[in-house]
């Protein structure tokens, strides 16, 4: 029996082969970058920002950013998540050039693919059935760790080479299930120069491990896949986690044996988040509710604000101009990785919030609203209008940066609907209670049909006679307790229950005069 013979018995049935799709494919110019997720559930935080990156990076270079499922691990996969993956990604603006020339895309359609390069690889000796049983490999383990070498299937210890042809294919009719491994050419005395495009150049020893490249389920495993589908794709950079960082030698070693060459690698620090006794650890799926994009989408981060956010723990530079127009740049990447700031995103959600027109805020708040927020709908519902006015106050006259996120927005603008004012509960004032009667019946006695900044101006000069310092010196000079703030304090409680809203007189002008006064009223019965 031959090595043909074998390729056939463990490759039965191909519809073409290697040659057919080498040539399939044709080359492709710049930059090719691919999103490579698993589909074993929701988007997470960490995969959100892989494929941020990778889309950043073709786009500022007018490439291909495209999208390829690896389903090749069937007991972890999840139902949905393909679908939650394609559309969480168009909602975040992450977009995929999927070229037909290229397809399939999704890994469990490439089985004929695969199939054709182990043919070639067992017809030049370069990869073989393997029938090792666990219990065999464990022994192999024991016997290595006893005698203090290096743990894995290399040299001497990979037994399944050295099985005949004949037994080879004897067992395989005889249907006892086998890997298919392909048959190092690596030693691991030797070592070799990676070049990472963000690490620089780090020295790996070869790899000699007979690698496993189809499981016994017939399915490719990772490390196959992504020397056929990286190479028939024509991936250019492959941007991916640090944690594949030290497969390298595997990978070149597949590369070597496929006679493909390599695509340019970064490998991308985890995202980590610092824990309360200052030290820094991943951001953890089971522990950070933030790791889940889901959850900040529920929070109502807005999208663009997130990924605003994503783009600066990658590129701190990027903060500082936050335009489509900015290019990742290799150099401003963290090599030790970013450190989750909820504060930090906080602000970077403003900004954008605050960069919003006002028709833009109200249509995301809605959208927010309408996903996430039945009671912030039934508000927007209320009178749109008035939403979209209580919301514009947001940007005016000094920008404010109020909202971070759009569950934010009821507990700042309750005081603008009678019934949530009422169910809210008045912040205590440190300050005498003849004084405030004092102030608010100036405020009663005020010239409401002013215009705002007069109406203002009027109310600090009056104020002093009361006991209200316009400024430093005239407290100092008449030995006054209290300053202008103070009144406006007043104001501010009697009228939002608060002493935090948006320019009191805008609220005055939008609740109504009468109303305005009624809650005056209402507080100094209190
Ligand atoms: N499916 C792999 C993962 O989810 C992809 C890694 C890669 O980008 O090559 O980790």
């Amino acid at each position: 029996m031959t090595l043909k013979d074998l390729a056939n018995a463990v490759v039965p049935h191909l519809e073409h082969d290697k040659e057919y799709y080498l040539n399939k494919y044709p080359m492709r110019e710049g930059v090719v970058t691919r999103f490579a997720p698993s589909p074993t559930g929701f988007l997470h935080t960490g995969s959100l920002y892989m494929a941020l990156i990778n889309y950043k990076i073709a786009h500022d270079a007018d490439g291909v950013f495209y999208l390829r499922i690896e389903d090749t691990d069937t007991k972890r996969e999840v139902e949905g998540s393909i679908d939650t993956i394609v559309s969480m990604l168009k909602e975040f603006g992450i977009e995929f050039q999927n070229d037909p020339t290229y397809a399939p895309y999704k890994q469990s359609e490439r089985a004929d693919i695969y199939n054709a390069f182990i043919y070639d690889l067992i017809l030049n000796d370069k990869a073989y059935p393997d029938f090792v049983t666990e219990e065999e490999l464990s022994s192999i383990r024991e016997s290595q760790e006893k005698n203090g070498e290096r743990i894995g299937y290399y040299g001497k210890y990979a037994v399944g080479r050295s099985l005949s042809i004949d037994k080879m294919i004897e067992n395989i009719n005889s249907g006892i299930p086998y890997v298919v491994r392909a048959k190092s050419s690596g030693d691991f005395n030797r070592k070799f120069k990676f070049k990472d495009l963000l690490r620089g150049e780090i020295e790996f020893p070869e790899n000699d491990f007979d690698t496993v490249i189809r499981k016994r389920d017939g399915l490719p495993t990772y490390h196959f896949a992504h020397a056929i589908d990286d190479t028939l794709m024509h991936t250019s950079i492959v941007i991916r986690g640090e944690e594949w960082l030290n497969s390298v030698p595997v990978h070149r070693d597949l590369f070597y044996l496929l006679g493909f060459k390599m695509p340019k690698y970064m490998h991308i620090s985890s995202i980590l988040k610092a824990s309360e006794d200052g030290t820094h650890r991943k951001l953890s799926k089971r522990k950070d509710p933030e790791a889940s994009v889901s959850f900040l989408l529920e929070k109502g981060y807005p999208k663009k604000g997130f990924i605003n956010y994503l783009l600066v723990l990658a590129n701190s530079k990027y903060e500082n101009n936050m335009t489509d127009s900015y290019k990742l740049d290799f150099k401003n990447f963290s090599i030790n990785g970013s450190t989750f700031d909820i504060l930090k995103l906080d602000n970077v959600c403003k900004e954008y919030i605050h960069s919003l027109s006002v028709d833009d805020l109200y249509a995301e708040a809605y959208d927010y609203a309408s996903k996430y927020d039945k009671e912030l709908m039934d508000l927007i519902n209320r009178d749109q209008n008035l939403f979209k006015q209580i919301l514009s106050f947001e940007h005016n006259p000094q920008p404010r940066k109020d909202y971070a996120m759009y569950s934010e927005i009821k507990s700042k603008i309750y005081y603008f609907y009678n019934d949530l004012f009422d169910s809210v509960e008045y912040e205590e004032l440190d300050i005498d209670r003849d004084l405030v009667k004092k102030a608010l019946d100036l405020v009663l006695e005020s010239d409401f049909n002013l215009d705002g900044d007069s109406w203002v101006a009027s109310l600090k000069e009056a104020s002093e006679a009361i006991g209200f310092a316009k400024n430093k010196k005239a407290k100092e000079a008449l030995g006054l307790t209290y300053m202008f703030g103070d009144f406006m304090k007043i104001l501010r409680v009697a009228i939002c229950k608060k002493n935090e809203s948006f320019s009191i007189y805008d609220v005055i002008k939008l609740i109504g005069i009468e109303e305005a006064k009624e809650r005056i009223n209402k507080y100094l019965k209190k």
